[in-house]
């Protein structure tokens, strides 16, 4: 009957379109509750987790006579190498509010004197972790100039293979040195990256890999290799320091850094810089220069900072 069948039909079309409609107000809302509530939970909770995260680095000392390093989070912090005495880095810490009990370990990058004096000292009498490759333990424990040696407080490390202290992600890599191993640090912490390579006589492939992802960078300027040659050392000196396992001099330094500058290097920090074959200003000169010819401008695009050898840098502290 075609009164029934309209009427079924216009009721069949009036439950699809209040259907329709229904499906089409959902779409709708949803789109917008998705649009606009979820989004903004969302960013919130994104700004809730991308909270700055803040890396804080000092040199306590640099050069022959003695290194060492802060690396910290406002919670704990770490030292590498232990080269100058327990009341200097106790009086460097304290300087700057950073309570001694905060170390929470020790990283040592090679086992000459000026690295590891108060390794020892830290590690077996103050209970401080020290980590290390077993080479480099070995070398420390027959090194005469560290009183305390080394055994229940050595966590053993091997070069390329990431660990954690805590929430920072550390490797050591290979440097060509003199020591009896030798290696540089690279430290992540949330989006930082920070990168130590002291002592090391060139830049192998394996150490600019590492170097070259650094937002923070200390690297070795240690001599002028003018004034080395023209200067008092006895030859065999000389020869050692311009070894390929010896050190890096400020050319070396600088034609490493122009050629691998990217924007995300904001700070370099020259290290172990030599007493009577180089000068701050020289070695800061000489990169700056190197640098500019590149086009980076230092103040601009990059801090560049010498590190004193005889006391402490100010406290660094970079956000992310
Ligand atoms: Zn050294
Ligand atoms: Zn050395």
């Amino acid at each position: 009957m075609p009164k029934r069948y309209k009427f079924i039909n216009f009721s069949q079309n009036e439950e699809t379109l209040t259907v329709e409609y229904r499906i089409k107000n959902s779409i709708i809302l949803l789109f917008l509750f998705r649009l606009i509530i979820p989004t903004n939970l969302c960013n919130f909770a994104l700004l809730k987790q991308k909270k700055m995260m803040q890396l804080q680095y000092m040199s306590l000392a640099s050069g022959s006579s003695g290194n060492c390093c802060y690396i910290g989070t406002e919670e704990y912090g770490i030292l590498i190498d232990a080269g100058i005495g327990i009341r200097t880095i106790k009086k460097a810490l304290k300087d700057n509010n950073i309570p001694f009990e905060r170390i929470v370990a020790l990283c040592i990058t090679h086992d000459h004197a000026d690295h590891i004096k108060a390794a020892g000292h830290l590690g077996e009498k103050m209970g401080i972790p020290v980590y290390t490759t077993t080479a480099i333990l070995n070398g420390m424990n027959r090194n005469y100039c560290m009183n305390d040696k080394i055994y229940s407080a050595h966590r053993e490390i091997v070069k390329e293979v990431p660990f954690m202290i805590r929430d920072m992600e550390i490797t050591a890599f290979e440097v060509p040195h003199d020591g009896s191993d030798n290696v540089g640090y690279r430290i992540r912490y949330g989006e930082h990256t920070f990168v130590l390579a002291t002592d090391m006589g060139h830049i192998t492939p394996t150490a600019a890999k590492y170097l070259s992802e650094a937002n923070y960078l200390v690297i070795e300027a240690n001599y002028d290799a003018t004034m080395l040659q023209n200067g008092p050392y006895p030859l065999h000196l000389k020869r050692r320091i311009v070894a390929p396992r010896g050190h890096m001099d400020n050319a070396e330094t600088a034609e490493f850094l122009a050629t691998t500058y990217r924007p995300e290097l904001t700070h370099i920090f020259l290290c172990h810089l030599s007493l009577d074959n180089n000068h701050p200003q020289l070695a800061y000169k000489t990169i700056e220069g190197r640098l500019y010819n590149e086009g980076i401008r230092v103040g601009k695009d990059v801090q560049l900072i010498t590190l004193a050898r005889n006391h402490a840098s100010q406290l660094y502290v970079f956000e992310k």
